[in-house]
């Protein structure tokens, strides 16, 4: 079980209290392998983009079957909006032969059976887990790594270091919502390279925030004081220095 601490329940609060404890999720579907090809496409990619090939992309493909058949120079232009079309393209042909082969055309839950699916590791596995199966999961995307460590909840680069991690430091209930709330965080406040602290309300609670503020203080005292050496010397060459 996790160990909350009171920065963790800090920045949790602060979460919900903003964005709700509703479970969202960016990606359309209608159905499990809807979002597991919708997930395999979201690499390198937003989930707008995503959102509009994938639009049309389940009108023409309308099972597991079909995508299992698919001719892969036509699938790769039908996903191309996506990037790495070559490379999804396959994966995304690769995965629905290993349904329909090995689970009858339906998407496992357990972390095993998904991550032995073709193209698909454990965010993807988690996506399902969490959105399909409501099995408690730490999904780590590009927002929670960066956020998690700038909030001083992992120190950890790998982004299984990551999840690991969080679910020490997360409630389980959680584990799930934080995912969500975090990457609305960083889609219109915590934005990379440059966060719109200014806007953001969990400025108390975030060491990298107080660094830079401290480091940015220091530099202003030093500059100041600097100014005021340069102003007296200044009025001392021109005489104007009194005692
Ligand atoms: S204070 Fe700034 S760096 Fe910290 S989470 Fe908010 S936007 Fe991101």
């Amino acid at each position: 079980m996790a160990r909350v601490t009171k920065h963790t329940q800090a920045i949790l609060d602060l979460l919900d209290e903003h964005y709700g404890t509703e479970y969202i999720c960016y990606l359309n579907h209608e159905n499990a392998w809807q979002l597991l090809i919708a997930t395999i496409l979201s690499a390198q990619c937003t989930d707008a983009r995503v959102n509009i090939v994938t639009k049309d992309l389940f009108q023409k493909y309308t099972s597991v079957e079909a995508f299992a058949n698919a001719d892969l120079k036509e699938l790769e232009q039908d996903i191309h909006a996506t990037g790495f079309y070559h490379n999804k393209a396959k994966n995304i042909i690769a995965c629905c032969k290993d349904l329909v082969e090995k689970f009858g055309g339906e998407v496992p839950s357990s972390m095993e059976d998904l991550t032995s699916l073709a193209g698909v590791g454990r965010k993807t596995a988690n996506v399902i887990r969490g959105n399909i199966y409501h099995e408690p999961s730490v999904v780590v995307d590009t927002h929670v790594k960066r956020i998690s460590r700038k909030l001083g909840l992992t120190k950890e680069e790998d982004p299984v270091k990551v999840e690991m991690e969080l679910m020490k430091v997360l409630p389980k209930d959680h584990w799930i919502l934080y995912n969500i709330q975090i990457i609305t965080l960083g889609r219109q406040i915590c934005k990379a390279p440059t966060p719109k602290c200014g806007e953001c309300f969990l400025t108390q609670h975030c060491p990298d925030y107080q660094a830079r503020s401290k480091a940015a203080g220091k530099r202003l005292n030093k500059a100041e004081k600097k100014g005021g050496a340069a102003d007296k010397t200044k009025k001392k060459a021109s005489g104007e220095e009194t005692k």
